[in-house]
């Protein structure tokens, strides 16, 4: 802790890891960054930083990559940045040449500030015209963006955190705000303990969350789907629904109405595991509390039939009329600080401003304002899988992978590896080694949060400055400059010549007037001095906006919402429930999801000792039950064993989890030179199968089997 005397300056910026989005000022002396405070009059956190962000800087001053690599022989060499990109550009040409766009992916990340995702969306669409971009978003929020549309007609959270300070009633569905968006839980938690608001936490895991709600509902893995529609079964029996708000703002009851029929208390009771009592009294909660905001997170996104899910919840709130009005909407807790940027600029699978790509005037729109032929644009986008498909069948030959982890954080490591191994891979990232960088062909070292300027939009459409406060090391480059030369080395100058992040932030700006995530009315002046302002926004007076939909009216064609009929419940792995055999070989349901120290796959966290000390090697969380009948003891070695493969970690016995279950935390990969018997990604684990409306992949139920080992 450094006192204040000892600081020469500090820098107001926003903290690079989550999408809370807390503001907080960064020490400086002698030209380094020495402490971090938070920001007292952030309307977000109001001063307060949680584990993570307080020692988030601790990344910068570790080893970092600061030279760019070829490899050369099979070893990865030195080279100066001219010689990198001579041999990026080459290849890339190659590609373009031999296979056209769809040769050609970039994946990035949710990381990176609005500007830079704004410049790799404009080179992959505009430029190289290819369909081949998606971000790690894909993993996180893809299914809440295909919810919302669906139900609303656009993207983009309704509600704001100031919901979370007045809500009489919190519903936390598939989320754990108290160990992933500490600061938000503060919020949650002060209005239990202050105004009385009650919370229910629905998730199969007793997480501190649930333990610290009035109640916790420890739903069957797999029946989210059967649980929401109980619920509307119940509100609609009851009467307990806002009918002039029906008749005025939605369409699609009746269809609703009728899907629920059968989904009485006692079946869904029996579906989901819950009491009928513990049913009745959410549904009733909802219904009865004055103001209602329902949480989710990857208990949703990552789960089976996720699109449906935020669709089932989106009806909740529209049914009742709570939406659109202080403390009562659907607010989804967005993972990385980027996230949102990331699907409003287009940077991975949308189009920009939240356009649509079956829309010909949009795509007129984006041709006319970055002043290209419109044909030139990819009639549609690809997910991460369909890319790695592509990569399977010979059809993508180059992959540019820029500050995010795949060779960690994407499901069946073992196929996803051997797809990573096909591809000339450019690997753009601020830390080597790492394990995506193991199969890189050109190595390029980025700057990263702390050493660039560029905003970031938060789960409450907050958008806010991050200033850069030193230099990056050596000869590590901002994402933004390496985007701009390589797009100038294609012949893409015109383009691409922004003289830096402002520059950027403003081309945007045009891009987004008239569209939902409009930003016309800000700058970085005004995202300094007012504490970030919420889209949209759409002139210079204009204050910004807190809560969408307050006038009732949804932009879909009718101006209503839609009250999606969800028919059918896949309630968990269909592929697996068909073969009796292979519930018999894997009788145990696996969770892979998230603790407090680590974030993603660890390149920043493992090297802050201060967060490594408290969680530095993967596990399995068993029930005691379970871990009797196996004879398994905490710490002792497990195999945990799927059909796509295993891992070997220390067995965590709880009482957290119910029988039947295992949760292992996907953070850890497996690359640790002096302890290479530790196979431990979850990610061995899980596969590839995906929502197939957002194409995101369901990390949280899978089937599996486990195994006491021994010392290797
Ligand atoms: Fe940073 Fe998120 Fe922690 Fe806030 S809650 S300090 S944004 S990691």
């Amino acid at each position: 802790m450094e006192f204040p005397e000892q600081i020469d300056q500090w820098i107001l910026s926003t903290c690079g890891y989550c999408a809370v989005g807390c503001r907080l000022y960064l020490g400086i002396r002698n030209s380094q960054i020495v402490s971090v405070r938070g920001d007292k009059n952030s309307p977000v956190n109001k001063g307060r930083l949680c584990l993570k962000g307080r020692y988030q800087w601790k990344a910068l001053t570790v080893e970092r990559a600061t030279v760019p690599m070829v490899r050369r022989n099979g070893e990865m060499v030195k080279v100066s940045w001219d010689e990198a990109l001579d041999i990026v550009i080459e290849k890339m040409r190659e590609v373009l040449l031999n296979e056209g766009p769809e040769g050609l992916a970039i994946y990035s990340s949710g990381l990176l500030p609005l500007e830079e995702q704004y410049a790799i969306g404009k080179l992959a669409r505009g430029y190289i015209g290819t369909p081949n971009l998606d971000a790690n978003t894909r993993l996180c929020m893809s299914s809440t963006v295909s919810g919302f549309i669906r139900s609303f007609g656009q993207d983009g959270p309704p509600g704001c955190y100031e919901d979370l300070d007045i809500a009489d009633f919190l519903l936390l569905f598939g989320c754990n705000p108290a160990e992933m968006h500490p600061n938000l839980w503060f919020r949650i938690f002060r209005n239990k303990e202050r105004r009385g608001a009650y919370l229910i936490t629905v998730d199969p895991r007793a997480t501190v969350t649930a333990r610290q709600s009035n109640a916790h509902l420890a739903i069957l893995p797999g029946s989210n789907v059967a649980f929401l529609k109980g619920l509307t079964h119940i509100l609609i029996r009851e009467k307990w629904i806002d009918e002039g708000f029906i008749a005025e703002h939605t369409e699609g009851f009746d269809k609703l109405a009728e899907s629920v029929q059968e989904c009485t208390p006692e079946v869904t009771s029996q579906k989901t595991g819950l009491s009928t009592i513990e049913i009745m009294d959410c549904a009733k909660r909802f219904a009865q509390s004055a103001a209602v905001t329902t949480i989710f997170a990857q208990g949703v996104n990552q789960s089976n039939q996720s699109t449906e899910v935020v669709n089932l919840i989106c009806n909740l709130h529209l049914i009742t009329g709570k939406i659109g009005k202080t403390g009562s909407t659907p607010l989804s807790l967005t993972g990385q600080v980027g996230a949102m940027s990331n699907r409003e600029v287009g940077g991975g699978g949308s189009l920009v401003g939240y356009r649509r790509w079956d829309n010909p005037e949009h795509r007129k729109e984006v041709a006319q304002l970055w002043n290209i032929p419109v044909e030139r644009l990819p009639q549609f986008s690809k997910s991460i899988l369909q890319i790695f498909k592509d990569i399977e069948l010979g059809k993508v030959k180059l992959f540019w992978n820029i500050a995010t982890n795949p060779a960690v954080s994407l499901p069946h490591q073992e196929w996803t590896r051997k797809q990573l191994d096909k591809v000339f891979c450019i690997v753009q990232d601020v830390y080597y080694p790492m394990e995506t960088g193991t199969y890189a062909d050109v190595f390029l070292p980025a700057a990263q949060w702390g050493e660039k300027t560029g905003t970031f939009t938060n789960s409450e459409r907050r958008v806010s400055l991050a200033r850069k406060a030193l230099d990056p090391p050596g000869d590590a480059k901002t994402d933004l400059w390496i985007i701009q030369e390589i797009a100038k080395r294609l012949g893409f100058d015109d383009g691409f010549n922004w003289s830096g992040p402002e520059a950027v932030f403003e081309e945007w700006k045009r891009l987004s007037r008239g569209c939902p995530v409009n930003m016309s009315g800000m700058n970085y002046q005004r995202l300094e001095s007012e504490q970030g302002i919420q889209w949209p926004c759409p002139d210079l007076s204009h204050p910004g906006t807190s809560r969408l939909y307050e006038d009732g009216v949804f932009p879909r064609k009718s101006g209503r919402a839609l009250l999606w009929a969800i028919e059918e419940e896949s309630l968990d792995c269909p592929e697996h429930l068909r073969n009796p055999e292979s519930r018999v070989k894997y009788p145990f349901i696996l969770n892979t999801g998230r603790i407090r120290e680590q974030f993603h796959s660890r390149t920043k966290t493992k090297r802050i000792a201060e967060l490594n000390l408290l969680s530095s090697e993967g596990f399995a969380e068993i029930s005691e039950r379970d871990a009797i009948k196996l004879e398994i003891r905490s710490g002792d070695w497990v195999r945990i064993i799927t059909e796509n493969g295993w891992i070997r970690v220390r067995a965590k016995v709880t009482s957290d989890i119910a029988q039947g279950s295992i949760f292992v935390p996907f953070h850890f990969g497996d690359l640790d030179p002096k302890e290479r018997h530790l196979k431990q990604a979850a990610n061995h684990l899980t596969s590839f199968r995906v929502d197939p409306i957002s194409m995101q992949p369901r990390y949280k139920l899978e089937y599996c089997r486990v195994e006491k080992d021994g010392e290797w």
